[in-house]
């Protein structure tokens, strides 16, 4: 589904991202980890065009991605980033509609779309559909950084960090939330992570980067029984 072929991205002369290839499959749970610097937001921006890639080729069902409209971009991909981004003036209802709105979905459409997020991501929709973001805990505001990134249903869920920022035990409970929502909607998701413990639970494969380079790319077994470099056994963090 998606699909990366010798990409690659220079910030002038440092190399942030080199020839990387990986495909993922549709309704996979892919988790690209890796150190700090190696070029994991990086190949995340370059799947949503946030940013371009200087060589090489991204396509999405087949199509070069840079072919694709605006709001067909949009349509099929969510994104939810490490420090939420919910506009601070405007409810929760409002931020999690900004895409369907984009879209010209019908108000009711919208609304009984809102309330479906709100339950699915735990949070009571007759108390908070018209709080604002201040009025949240951070784990609710990620929740709500969720609903958002799937209100249009997207295919592909793009995730750069999203629960770093959280204690350990709202974290745990959003990942077991996400896993939840994978399996029962069949969404691809590319998520960012540094934290292999929070990896190997969460993905049906990882890809370890490296200094712009794609290491290792295999499902959490093969990732923990046959690392294949030191730096992922040093992510892995096991003794030999
Ligand atoms: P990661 O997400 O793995 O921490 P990034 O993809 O953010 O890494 O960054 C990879 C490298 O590219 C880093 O060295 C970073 O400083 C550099 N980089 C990222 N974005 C930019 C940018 N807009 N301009 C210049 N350098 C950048
Ligand atoms: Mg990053």
């Amino acid at each position: 589904m998606i699909d990366f072929e010798r990409v690659s991205k220079r910030f002038g002369s440092w190399t942030a991202v080199d020839t990387v290839s990986f495909t993922v499959a549709e309704g996979e749970f892919r988790v690209l980890i890796g150190p700090s610097g190696s070029g994991k937001s990086t190949v995340l921006r370059m799947i949503n065009r946030l940013i371009p890639a200087d060589e090489g080729a991204i396509r999405i069902d087949g199509e070069d991605i840079a072919s694709l409209k605006p709001e067909e971009l949009r349509r099929r991909m969510g994104y939810v980033i490490q420090s939420v981004g919910l506009f601070p003036h405007w409810t929760v209802e409002r931020n999690i509609a900004t895409v369907p709105a984009l879209l010209g979905w019908p108000k009711a459409r919208i609304r009984d779309r809102v309330t479906e997020l709100l339950e699915l991501l735990n949070l009571d929709p007759r108390r908070y559909r018209s709080a604002y973001p201040h009025q949240l805990s951070g784990g609710q505001q990620q929740r709500v950084g969720v609903a958002r990134a799937l209100a249009a249903e997207p295919r592909i869920l793009l995730m750069d960090e999203p629960f770093s920022a959280l204690d350990p035990i709202t974290r745990a409970s959003l990942q077991t939330e996400l896993s939840a929502i994978h399996r029962r909607t069949g969404t691809t998701v590319v998520f960012v992570t540094h934290d292999m413990d929070e990896a190997l639970r969460l993905g049906d494969s990882i890809a370890v980067m490296d200094h712009g380079r794609l290491i290792q790319c295999a499902p959490p077994l093969e990732i923990l029984t046959r690392p294949a470099s030191p730096l992922v056994r040093d992510l892995v963090g096991r003794e030999e």
